[in-house]
């Protein structure tokens, strides 16, 4: 087994290869970065392709383009990247003759080789290399799925960290304290994902009459959040470009409608 990168990540997957008894070589474009004990380190990258399975695990897929060769016998990628990316990879794979699963990590480097460091994969269903990292879900067959999921879910985290982060500067400004915040922002949070399969139905029917809370009344809320925001001395970037995606969805007629006739925006 091969491990190409040993930032952050790659050396966490190496050290958890070597825990699960496999003989493991390592390579790294510098030279500094320590060689996870237990494992070997590469002369060159030919050496690292001898292995039955390359692992890569590199900053992007431009660094990791370069360094892919036909030599290599199978490879199970988890460098991050979008869909189109990991098909490309799929593709060059196919036209080298090199096996091909597809991966990205939904997990921090020190949960790896935990049972909560879920791995989604996709292409070949193949995944034994995965068990060493934590647990693996299959997403489909197409290369691009589990690059799509990915950025999905990291979308809901970027714009729920930001949200909090907001709230945290806004209260902050009357002497309100994260310790005293937090508790209240993750009860609501485990609220709001309790609201969350009814709003995928609403938009897979596209059936947004509602008795619970109009948009209207939302777009008001924004303005108020972006108004206080600013009076207070804090950015109203992230709740002024809320409201105005929000008001957007007014403004074709979902006034009355719930809040998920946002998608009818965004898609
Ligand atoms: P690091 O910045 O710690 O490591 C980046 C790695 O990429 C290093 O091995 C680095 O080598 C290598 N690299 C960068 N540029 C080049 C280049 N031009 N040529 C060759 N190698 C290069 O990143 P992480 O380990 O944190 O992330 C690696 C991948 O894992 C990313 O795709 C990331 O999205 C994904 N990931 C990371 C998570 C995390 O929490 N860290 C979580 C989920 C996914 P060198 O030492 O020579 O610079």
């Amino acid at each position: 087994m091969s491990v190409l990168g040993l930032g952050r990540m790659g050396s966490a997957l190496a050290c958890a290869l070597v825990k699960k008894g496999y003989d493991v070589t390592v390579w790294n474009r510098s030279a500094d970065k320590q060689t996870p004990a237990g494992a070997r380190r590469a002369g060159d990258l030919d050496e690292a392709f001898e292995a039955d399975v390359v692992v890569t695990c590199l900053a992007t897929y431009e660094v990791q383009r370069p360094l892919l060769s036909k030599n290599i016998k199978a490879l199970v990628n988890l460098t991050s990247g979008t869909p189109e990316e990991a098909r490309v990879t799929a593709e060059w794979a196919r036209d080298n003759g090199v096996e091909y699963v597809d991966g990205v990590i939904m997990a921090v480097p020190q949960q790896i080789g935990t049972p909560g460091a879920r791995i989604f994969f996709a292409g070949n269903e193949e995944h034994h290399v995965l068990d060493a990292f934590g647990e693996p879900v299959y997403v489909g067959q197409d290369a691009g799925l589990a690059a799509l999921y990915d950025l999905g879910l990291l979308g809901v985290m970027w714009a729920t960290f930001a949200g909090y982060l907001q709230a945290v500067a806004l209260t902050g400004t009357e002497g309100v304290t994260p310790q005293q915040l937090t508790p209240m922002v993750a009860d609501w949070l485990r609220e709001l994902a309790e609201m969350l399969p009814e709003m995928g139905e609403e938009t897979q029917h596209r059936d947004y009459e509602t008795e619970v809370s109009a948009l209207d009344i939302n777009v008001s809320g924004l303005r108020m959040l972006a108004e206080a925001s600013r009076r207070q001395g804090v950015d109203s970037a992230l709740p002024q470009a809320l409201h105005d995606l929000y008001q957007r969805a007014q403004q074709k007629g979902h006034g009355t409608h719930s809040i998920a006739s946002v998608i009818e925006v965004i898609r």
